[in-house]
């Protein structure tokens, strides 16, 4: 195999390297993140249009493992672990379609949705956990004693975790904030067999003790700042420009939390531009729910400072992180991809995920955040209408109907614009007749 990968030390003064059958998430000389770094040169020798024929051939077919939107790109994501230990759900290659009714609603006319949630788990973190799974499951195969996988998880993370260790074969664990996240969240990893710890605390908090257990090194961390997760997140721009013919849009919303995804939409961008397969990159947006907007106010101060705060309660709980991992990575891409950071009320991200829903989506609150940033930028003429624009949707609305219930039900704090209440009738033919008439023609004067 002639393609190589490893871990190297994001801190430039440092860059240390090291293998990637090492147990290790942060620099051992200077505590900073790590990266993968790939041979570049190595890479270069197949030209632009040979990876991109290479990666159009493969994509969803049937041949093991290359038809998963991950994996048909191995070579740029993990080269060196051999296809037996691969473990795939066929994640990626999810659906990209063109918002017409919506964009027109708000303002922009080639408004694009990348639907990540349409996948295994329900969310875009099975494009990550294939790849740290795979590792661990080739780790384990050559005699290194990893008794289990742990992670800290506002639901997305555990819920794929679980299901690729299911997959696997290995023991996953996951610390969850009691309280703070759905139910659906909560019944994946219990059906998928993880080992559930329920605390009294918020993310931050299980972040801080999942840390503390896996220094123990027979139990493997599998959070963001673990970086073989953000190789396989990385493949959705790249997916996102080849589903548009290897054309980049203009801009990519996409919302933010532990901002790992954020670095990783960059970093398989830069690896396409530095490779020849694009010559012009997009405009990167961050959306952050205002009770969760550490990135957002350290925009404000042009990255000068970085501030973590103690987030508050949203609706977006996944996104509910006062103290990202990955901030360093987020804010070096937003330099390089003239990078814009909104943020978005609880009212603002509840009305544009249920608008969004009034046109055939079905949105997850984390999308109604990127949803509502985008609307923002349009008024304020930072996004203009002609422009080429793509929404990252990051999960399945069906994980969030308790949200989606509150909404239309009305008990959220605040007035619920797009609230589509049942009618409550006797079963009798007048009734419902007389009931359809005053909906029907309420509904036609609303539409003018
Ligand atoms: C994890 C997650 C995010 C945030 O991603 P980060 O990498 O933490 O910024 C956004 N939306 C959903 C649905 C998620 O599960
Ligand atoms: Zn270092």
């Amino acid at each position: 195999m002639p393609y190589r990968a490893w871990y190297q030390c994001i801190n430039e003064q440092c860059k240390e390297q090291y293998s990637l059958n090492t147990i290790i998430y942060r620099c051992r000389k200077c505590d900073s993140l790590l990266e993968v770094q790939h041979d570049v040169h190595a890479l270069a020798r197949r030209d632009a249009k040979a990876w991109m024929k290479l990666f159009e051939d493969r994509y969803k077919s049937s041949e093991w493992p290359h038809g998963s939107g991950v994996w048909g790109k191995k070579e740029w994501v993990l080269p060196q672990i051999h296809n037996d230990n691969v473990v795939s759900l066929y994640e990626g290659g999810t659906n990209l379609f063109w918002a017409e009714r919506f964009g027109k609603m708000i303002g922009v006319d080639n408004l694009w949705i990348k639907l990540c949630g349409n996948s295994h788990s329900g969310s875009f973190k099975d494009l990550g956990m294939t790849v740290l799974v795979s590792q661990v499951k080739q780790m384990v195969s050559e005699g290194v004693p990893i008794k289990a996988v742990a992670c800290a998880s506002t639901g997305d993370t555990s819920a794929a975790l679980a299901v690729y260790c299911a997959a696997a074969g290995i023991q996953s664990i996951v610390l969850l904030p009691k309280g703070k996240i759905s139910i659906a969240q909560l019944v994946q990893p219990i059906a998928n067999g993880a080992l559930v710890l329920s605390l009294d605390t918020d993310f931050d908090g299980c972040m801080r003790l999942v840390q503390e257990i896996t220094k123990d090194q027979t139990i493997y961390l599998a959070n963001s700042m673990n970086s073989l997760r953000i190789e396989g997140q990385k493949t959705v721009g790249i997916e996102i420009v080849q589903q548009f013919e290897w054309e980049t849009p203009d801009v990519i919303i996409i919302p933010g939390g532990n901002l790992g995804n954020v670095s990783a939409l960059g970093s398989g961008l830069l690896m396409m531009r530095d490779l020849g397969l694009i010559s012009s990159l997009p405009r990167i947006v961050v959306a952050q729910a205002e009770r969760a907007n550490p990135l957002y106010r350290s925009y404000l101060a042009n990255f000068e400072t970085f501030e973590p705060m103690q987030a508050e309660m949203t609706l977006a709980n996944a996104i509910q992180i006062g103290n990202p991992v990955s901030v360093e990575k987020a804010v070096r891409t937003l330099k390089q991809f003239n990078g814009v950071v909104v943020d978005a009320t609880e009212q603002e991200l509840a009305d544009a995920a249920a608008l969004g829903d009034t046109t055939g989506m079905f949105n997850c609150p984390h999308t109604g955040v990127a949803l509502a940033g985008l609307i923002k930028l349009l008024k304020a003429g930072k996004i203009d209408r002609s422009e080429h624009v793509v929404v990252i949707s990051t999960a399945h609305g069906l994980k969030f109907t308790d949200f989606k219930v509150a909404y239309h039900e009305e008990k959220l704090d605040f007035p619920c614009q797009y609230a589509n209440k049942p009618i409550e009738l006797p079963p009798s033919v007048d009734a419902v007749k007389k009931a359809l008439d005053q909906a029907l023609e309420k509904r036609r004067t609303a539409d003018v």
